[in-house]
């Protein structure tokens, strides 16, 4: 039977795993191999995806990919490996001891002053976060990895010299499924850093130690850090560290970040292994038994055939085989072996895939499975049931039960949305712009009272502060947003918010990841491109980021309630609620366009985890709204100064660089003039609206404020209802802020952002035409 035909709690083990390339690859490094059990949790509450348990994890599928895995039902269960002895406190061994590793003192270390490079990787939602804040403290760079926009955080580990610890995107294999484990692997060929430290989720240990696997094939120093040791402690149960250490021929160290115990005796194993350059004793996990041995000899073979193609390009030996066993397309070209060795290969592969009854992918998934089970089985006592996943089960019956989940995703975002955009951080907003107008009052008069010249009083006064403090105001709203989102996320919530979602978004070509930066773009533009990182395929954070213009961002609210005041003041709300509207009908669309066009293909598989719930560190949180504000700041004082400064210069000084006191002769107003015939159409050919518009390119609530300037209070003078509707529409879908736009600049690059604001505003003008044409059709003047 295929997997999709189960019903819930009833339980298979998978015979056959169909699908094909990546996917397929991914399927097995998730652990969906033949062999594993798998009992169905639930659906979502549209019916699809399915959230399965598999190796003691919980895993979503969509219902197609499911279909192209087939199962048996469970008839009998048979334990593999030995049943380990329960450990309460074992002594650790220290550093070198048993000469297991180099006993200290002998041995060559690396000379004084070389600087121990370390990469941190692990499975997402493992703790690295939580690890790396506590090896580096504050103490830490964030950036990309070159040529991709993964995020990239770096730092020394607290009171070590010489140290410098690289954060690795969370990855569940080294093959290149996606782009940030294209990433970690480059990482650690290309950078070679001088130690891996690998951190394991110790309540998730057999799907997280299949990344340890593909680690120790590297053959680069490695210490492995068995985190949440305290969650298994807690409910009873046990990992014998030493006979761990030895079956894996590294260091094994039991930790619990979140609580800070056992990083201090992490840290110094980690740099003595780094020293030492001790690499992992073991690489070779294939046994020459098991299951008649065809995948050993395949692998040792392989080996063999390649090793001085290996050498040559600089990949570890171990590694190049088993990939090239798996097919990885990445490595067989790197490795460029001639027509006569990739036959005999192909030969050798063949051969193992009769013997064994296995595809080559399946057969290698499933003898680092098999290894894994083994050592698991003689060292691992799982805890019962875990205290965290009963009360992840209670909370998962409400939020995402059939009836609740819906209505109480809807909740919790309109009570984030409020609690942002009305209570705390409007609070703080009013704050920061009082103080702003306080300070930039202090600076006038100071200016006055030193007798500045007049126009570099004004664009101290008038464009500097009153440019970058508008933009600078909005720091406490999006602090807030941010603080609410990284809760939501570090629960694990959003991870569930995906999963209920994603058969909606699939319709329109995305998947349930996409959700979260969408709904962000009702904020503000910026925070939400910066969370498509999150989403795994390029495409999808792609289209992702080319959709969140079209949420309406917070900062319209003021353009569309000035002129609800002015116009329509008895169907208000009729007319805010239609252009939220608008704009998510134009998302759709437009999407649906996008599908057919630029991103033609199917969203990327959604195979995703599901973390149990856990409360978020304070540490993380506060550490990540550091880096957003600041990252934040860093645009505000350079991207925003310069354009607020080269505004304020147009909109002062004429053709002639003279200074005018009519802005009517200004720059902007001749600017602006020459767009207004192409803005005459739509009835907004008044150079002044052109000028409104104009300035909204530089914060979309100074739509409103230059309007206030340049026409006193007669704007019903000027526009009918019928224009002052296709204002609105045209500032909803018009070109995003420069803030946004200079966002969408860093994630996609140039090309892409200036085709955004070209795009943005072409929308804008069709569909604000059709609306006008439309509306005077029912007879609107
Ligand atoms: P990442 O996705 O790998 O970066 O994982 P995070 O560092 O964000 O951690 C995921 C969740 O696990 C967070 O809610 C942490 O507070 C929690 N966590 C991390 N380390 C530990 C630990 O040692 N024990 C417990 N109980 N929870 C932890
Ligand atoms: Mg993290």
């Amino acid at each position: 039977m295929k997997l999709n035909e189960l019903g819930i709690g009833e339980s298979a083990v998978i015979t056959k795993v169909g699908g094909e390339g990546a996917l397929r690859q991914h399927f097995l490094d998730m652990g969906v191999i033949p062999g594993a059990e798998v009992t169905i949790v639930k659906f979502a509450p549209m019916g699809d995806p399915v959230e399965l348990m598999i190796h003691g994890y919980e895993l979503t599928l969509r219902l197609d990919d499911a279909a192209k895995i087939e199962a048996e039902p469970v008839t009998e269960r048979a334990p593999r490996g030995a049943a380990a002895r329960p450990v309460s406190k074992s002594a650790h061994p220290g550093l070198g001891e048993g000469g297991k590793f180099h006993p200290k003192g002998s041995g060559t270390p690396l000379p004084d002053g070389t600087t121990l490079t370390f990469a941190l990787v692990g499975n997402q939602n493992s703790g690295k976060t939580t690890l790396f804040n506590r090896l580096t403290g504050a103490n830490q760079h964030v950036g990309n990895f070159p040529g991709v926009t993964v995020d990239r955080k770096d730092g020394p580990i607290q009171g070590r010299k010489n140290t410098l610890i690289t954060d690795l995107p969370g990855i569940y294999s080294m093959s290149p499924y996606t782009s940030e484990e294209v990433v970690s692997r480059d990482f650690v060929i290309i950078e070679k850093p001088r130690a891996i430290i690998n951190i394991v989720d110790a309540t998730n240990i057999e799907r997280n130690l299949f990344l340890t696997m593909q680690l120790l094939e590297m053959d680069v120093p490695m210490v492995v850090a068995l985190n949440m040791m305290d969650e298994v402690t807690a409910n009873g149960g046990s990992i014998d560290v030493n006979a761990m250490e030895r079956l894996l021929g590294v260091p094994v160290v039991p930790i619990s970040a979140a609580k800070n115990e056992g990083v201090a005796e992490l840290i110094d194993h980690a740099l003595h292994i780094a020293r030492f350059q001790e690499r992992p004793l073991r690489q070779d996990f294939c046994g020459e038994n098991d299951h008649g041995g065809a995948v050993h000899r395949c692998l040792h073979a392989i080996a063999h055939l390649i090793q001085d193609h290996a050498v040559k390009a600089g990949l570890p030996v171990r590694f190049a085989s088993s990939k090239v066993i798996e097919g990885d397309s990445l490595v067989l070209s790197q490795l460029g072996l001639d027509q006569n060795e990739t036959e005999t290969m192909e030969h050798i592969i063949v051969q193992m895939e009769a013997e064994r009854g296995l595809d080559r992918a399946a057969a290698m998934a499933d003898m680092r499975f098999d290894f894994i089970q083994k050592v698991c089985g003689a060292t691992v006592v799982k805890p019962r049931e875990s205290r965290e996943r009963r009360r992840s089960e209670r909370i998962d019956r409400f939020l995402t039960g059939k009836y609740t989940a819906i209505p109480a995703f809807i909740g919790i975002m309109a009570l984030v949305f409020w609690l942002t955009f009305s209570v705390v951080g409007a609070w703080l907003q009013e704050l920061l712009e009082t103080g702003i107008a306080a300070l930039s009052d202090m600076a006038a008069a100071a200016m006055t009272a030193a007798e500045v010249n007049e126009a570099l009083r004004e664009l101290v006064i008038d464009g500097i502060f009153a440019g970058v403090g508008s933009v600078l105001s909005f720091l406490p709203v999006i602090v807030t947003l941010f603080f609410f989102l990284s809760i939501l996320e570090d629960s694990g919530y959003i991870a569930r918010v995906a999963f209920f979602m994603d058969k909606l978004l699939r319709k329109i070509g995305l998947s349930g990841r996409s959700i979260v930066p969408m709904l962000i773009g009702f904020g503000c533009t910026v925070p939400a491109v910066m969370a498509t990182r999150t989403l795994p395929s390029e495409r999808d954070r792609k289209m992702t980021i080319l959709l969140t213009p079209f949420m309406s961002c917070t900062a319209k609210a003021p353009i569309y309630s000035f002129f609800i005041a002015a116009f329509f003041p008895r169907h208000g709300w009729l007319v805010m609620t239609g252009l939220y509207l608008l704009g998510i009908v134009m998302a759709v669309l437009v999407a649906w366009l996008y599908r057919g066009t630029l991103f033609r293909g199917g969203a990327a598989p959604f195979v995703m985890e599901l973390p149990n719930y856990r409360l978020p560190g304070a540490r993380n949180v506060a550490q990540l709204l550091w880096e957003k504000a600041k990252d934040f700041l860093q645009k505000a004082f350079s991207v925003i100064l310069i354009a607020t400064i080269v505004v304020w210069f147009l909109g002062r000084f004429d053709g002639d660089f003279y200074m005018t006191a009519n802005s009517q002769d200004s720059m902007l107003a001749a600017v602006a003039g020459a767009l207004s015939p192409l803005m005459r159409p739509l009835g907004l050919g008044d150079w002044r609206i052109c000028t409104s518009l104009l300035s909204g390119f530089m914060a979309k609530e100074s739509v409103v404020s230059t309007m206030e300037i340049l026409f006193g209070q007669s704007v019903s003078a000027v526009l009918t209802p019928l224009s002052a509707a296709t204002m609105l529409v045209f500032s909803l879908l018009y070109t995003p802020c420069v803030a946004a736009v200079a966002s969408i600049r860093r994630e996609l690059g140039n090309l892409w952002a200036a085709g955004v604001v070209l795009w943005q505003c072409v929308v804008a003008w069709g569909v604000a035409w059709l609306v006008r044409v439309v509306l005077s059709a029912f007879g609107v003047a």
